[in-house]
């Protein structure tokens, strides 16, 4: 790869790098986590080429392809719904994942005429537990290669965790137990089951 290809894009060349920076406007909103004396991290340069991401080789050296289809929540012929490795501070956090190394944008035309009904299925599968108010959907794939698409539940009435911030708050709440992380987790499970596949918990 030439040099010209690692020139920074106009995208990136006007913005700020190392310049301070304000708090938005967010910040004052009640659904913003932190108060008192915050500061905006400066921006580093950029770092091109970026890094690869994990997978990003191929599904040899991919952890999601080599996982068994146990270790997951609920698998069926072409997807897998997996939780996290322990419990994080919100009901239910799952990925939905193709079982083939894909991405999104290379995603097999019959893998994507699936997806819009298991998104319906999954957001489904976690108001089983009852008491979630809503259900956030999100496709960022920033570390790794293999499509993956984040479901987290929002429990019902907790106005604070609504908008963007939900995962933050996910990390900042105590976890919850390990018992009714792996109850939730059967509860989900079987909620897609009852439509086809494999429940594995
Ligand atoms: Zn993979």
């Amino acid at each position: 790869m030439s040099d010209l290809e690692h020139t920074p894009s106009p995208f990136v060349a006007g913005l700020p790098i190392g310049a301070e920076l304000p708090l938005p406007p967010v910040a004052e909103w009640d659904i913003f986590p932190f108060e008192g004396d915050l500061r905006v991290r400066p921006l580093d340069r950029p770092v091109l080429p970026e890094p690869p991401r994990h997978g990003e080789d191929g599904p040899e050296n991919c952890d999601q392809c080599n996982r068994a289809d146990q270790e997951f929540l609920w698998t069926d012929e072409h997807w897998r719904l997996t939780g996290l490795r322990e419990p994080s501070g919100l009901p239910a956090v799952v990925l939905l994942m193709p079982r083939g190394h894909h991405d999104l944008a290379d995603l097999p035309a019959g893998r994507a005429a699936e997806l819009g009904p298991m998104l319906q299925r999954v957001e489904r599968a976690l108001h089983a537990l009852g008491g979630i108010a809503r259900v956030h959907v999100d496709k960022l794939g920033d570390g790794a290669a293999h499509l993956h698409l984040w479901f987290s539940a929002r429990p019902e009435g907790m106005l604070q965790l609504r908008g963007s911030y939900l995962s933050t708050w996910d990390d900042i709440l105590p976890p919850i137990p390990v018992a009714d992380w792996q109850a939730n987790g059967r509860v989900i499970a079987a909620a897609m089951a009852a439509e086809g596949g494999t429940a594995h918990v």
